[in-house]
This record gives structure tokens, sequence and C-alpha cells, in this order.
């Protein structure tokens, strides 16, 4: 059976004082906790989010990376750096990202390649707008986006990533896929990680992440082939994250 798997992605919001409260709050209240824990941070946070978390049961990471090792690109942080903050995770193709800085799915593949090769393991957001799931397109389009990183990486290397499952309607619009809705999903991309990596695709997380929220996040962790959650707003209050934490 597969761990699950809860990861906090805070976008761009926290200070030191708010993080430090909220990672505290968190800390506080895992006594019990079965999941794997993780908070994705905005890159000038990962020191202290190291400082913190360090030798505990809370792992860290990055929202992003570049696809590039280093050198002349302004603004870019590379795997390396990310490495060098001790970060495990990287999220890759997050909607937001795709939407508002034109990220292609080539782009993506190419990202999730050049952190694997630092150690890191990507996080590769798929998912669909409300549009394209109206059209009956959700099947192509997140098969298509996860399509690109399989086709980039190694059969080998596709064990160690991480797929979150995210369709973009229910992204901090309060919506959230019925659990039946996302478990189809999730099959249809386990089976496509299969039909690439063979049994290795049955190590692979896959998360759910659009308004999950404790109220429902229970129902959404029991589905098989469901485990675990990228959480956005939830993941900003102690409580609510740790709720979703002791759902699993
Ligand atoms: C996200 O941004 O990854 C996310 C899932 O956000 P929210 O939980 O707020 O919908």
């Amino acid at each position: 059976m597969r761990a699950k798997l809860i990861v906090g992605n805070w976008k761009m919001n926290g200070s030191r004082a708010a993080n430090a409260a909220l990672l505290d709050g968190i800390a506080a209240g895992l006594d019990g906790a079965k999941a794997s824990i993780a908070v994705c941070v905005p890159a000038p946070y990962l020191q202290q989010c190291e400082d913190a978390l360090k030798g505990g049961p809370i792992a860290w990471g990055a929202q992003d990376v570049s696809a590039y090792s280093g050198g002349a690109y302004t603004g870019e942080v590379c795997a390396k750096m990310l490495s060098d903050f001790a970060c495990r995770y990287v999220i890759v193709g997050h909607s937001e990202r795709r939407a508002y800085h034109g990220e292609s799915s080539e782009l993506v593949a190419k990202k999730a390649q050049a952190a694997l090769g630092e150690g890191l393991t990507p996080i590769v957001c798929v998912g669909e707008t409300l549009e394209q799931r109206e059209a009956g397109r959700t099947v192509d389009v997140v098969g298509a986006q996860l399509g690109a990183v399989l086709e980039l990486l190694p059969a080998e290397a596709v064990g160690k990533i991480v797929v979150a499952y995210e369709p973009v309607w229910a992204i901090g619009t309060g919506r959230t896929a019925t659990p039946e809705m996302a478990q189809e999903v999730h099959a249809q991309l386990r089976a496509q990680l299969r039909a690439r990596a063979g049994s290795a695709a049955d190590g692979v997380a896959i998360l759910y992440g659009g308004s999950m929220k404790p109220e429902n996040a229970h129902e959404l962790l029991a589905q098989p082939d469901i485990d675990g959650g990228l959480i956005g707003g939830a993941a900003l209050k102690a409580q609510d994250f740790l709720a979703i934490i002791h759902a699993t």
C-alpha cells in the first residue's frame, strides 16, 4: 500500500512571522499523524523552513525550478540551489505557472528532469480547465501533460516522481471534483504511468489538489488511486492542514 502524502502549497503567501506561527501550529498537532507531510514555500523562506523543520517529520520544498542548471538566467532558481537548502520536493507545472507564465508541458518536463538530476522529487501538476472538461477532453488534456514528462524521462526515473491531478476549475474556487470524478482521472494517470514504467507506477503517489479541505478530505483520500493531497488555501491554516493530515 502507498503511504499518503500531504503537501501544502503556500503559493505567494507568508512572512517570517506568519510562517513561524504556522509551522509551530502544525508541529503542535502532529501526534498520531500517519501521512508523510511537506510544505512547498516561496524560495526566500527555504532557509527559515530548513532551520525550523530539520530533523523533524515535515519535509519542505519549492514551488518552481528552472529547467537550466545555472548561469545567465536572471530571476531563475536552479535545482542545485534548492538542494542547497535541503529541499526534498519541488512543484512543477502548477496551473498558475502554465496560465500566467505560459509554461508548456515540454518546459514542465525539462523542469522535472532538472529536479530529478539533483535528487529532488518533482511534483508534476496536471489538470484540465472547465471548458476542456465540459468538452469531454479531460483525459486527453491531462494525458498529454503527463505524456510530455514521461517522454523525456527514462523509464527508470518515472517511479521517482509525484503526480498531482489538479482540475483548474477546482483550484481556489471552493468547487471540488467529486471523489468519483477524481478517482477516474487518477486511475487513468496510473494506467499511463504503468504503460511507461511497469510496476514502478504502483509506487508513484498521485495527489489530488483543488479546494481540498477538512470537510471533503476523508472521502477523497479514501479512493484507491488518490494517494494524498496538494493543498493550497487550507495549508495556510494550521488547524485545517492538520485536519487533512489526520484524515489520511
Ligand atoms: C493549489 O494551488 O495547488 C491548490 C490545490 O489550491 P486550493 O487548495 O486553494 O484549491
